[in-house]
């Protein structure tokens, strides 16, 4: 395993890592875990609770009061100027993907400007559907993340997806130092396996250099997937009921917190420190917060 910290003049430098809670997502309802936050209020407060346990990057998909996926930019706003009050400096990341939206409204937020969007760069088979990002879809979504300053996180669902950014990188609809997230433990698409996150944060780093990443684990596979990331240097960690609504296998989440607290034990168990807000931003390239208004 690669030691990720390094000494300086004597002292140790412990590396600041990304807590990222995506809160909600677009598929667990109540019924399968009554602590998933629909109502903007509940989201608001759910990120609160993640945030004050560590998590300094919030994942934001809304939905209807049926608990269906939505688009509606009101919804966002109101979670974003929720959060903003309740969670200084944490970075507010809308998504644009999600099963259930109309393609077509999927940008429709970003108008918000939000600190940062999650980006696919390529369809996928998922469990029941085809997740499908046509390359005109993809560019158009590309360049409104760039025209309203929003930093994008970039998903990888499959290898040919990191050649889809590199593809945007090259008409220079995104940066060549971009967010990665690999996704992996989703049923048809790629397998949680430790070698496929060595293959493709290879060819990650092999197009992008200078990038930094992510990982997330769906369902049971969150915790090793987690872990696998932080032994290899991963900026950021990814948890939150989206991707899994368990602690374990026979008991549920209580909360987004329960998961970030879990999070927070795994960073500091391979050494590092979770990223304070201010260092999240710094280290993910988005814009500062001013120092007045952090706690
Ligand atoms: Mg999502």
């Amino acid at each position: 395993m690669a030691v990720m910290s390094c000494v300086l003049a004597g002292r140790k430098l412990v590396k600041p890592v990304v807590i990222a809670v995506a809160i909600t997502g677009s598929v667990p309802r109540k019924r399968d875990n009554p602590a998933v936050p629909i109502t903007p209020a509940e989201q608001i407060e759910s990120t609160q609770q993640a945030y004050e346990a560590g998590a300094t990057l919030v994942h934001i998909h809304v939905r209807d009061d049926d608990e269906t996926s939505s688009s509606d930019p009101e919804r966002f706003a109101a979670v974003k100027t929720g959060v903003e009050k309740h969670c200084p400096g944490m970075i507010v990341q809308f998504s644009t993907g999600g099963r259930g939206r109309d393609p077509g409204q999927r940008s429709s937020a970003l108008s918000l400007r939000p600190d940062m969007a999650s980006l696919s760069t390529g369809s996928v088979n998922f469990p029941t559907i085809i997740y499908e990002n046509h390359t005109i879809l993809v560019e158009e979504m590309a360049g409104k993340i760039k025209e309203f300053g929003i930093r994008p996180e970039i998903e990888i669902f499959d290898l040919s997806h990191l050649h889809g950014a590199r593809r945007l990188a090259d008409k220079g609809l995104i940066d060549d130092t971009p967010h990665i997230q690999f996704v992996l433990g989703i049923v048809n698409a790629l397998p949680a396996e430790e070698r496929l996150l060595d293959i493709l944060l290879k060819e990650a780093k092999h197009l992008f250099p200078t990038c930094t990443w992510t990982a997330a684990g769906i369902g049971r596979h969150q915790a090793k997937v987690m872990a696998w990331a932080l032994a290899r240097g991963a900026d950021a960690v990814r948890t939150g009921l989206e991707d899994n609504v368990r602690i374990e296998k026979e008991r549920l989440a209580s909360s987004n917190a329960e998961l970030v607290e879990h999070a927070v034990l795994a960073v500091e168990r391979h050494g590092h420190r979770t990223a304070t807000p201010q260092e999240a931003r710094m280290l993910l390239g988005c814009r500062p917060v001013p120092m007045d208004q952090i706690r």
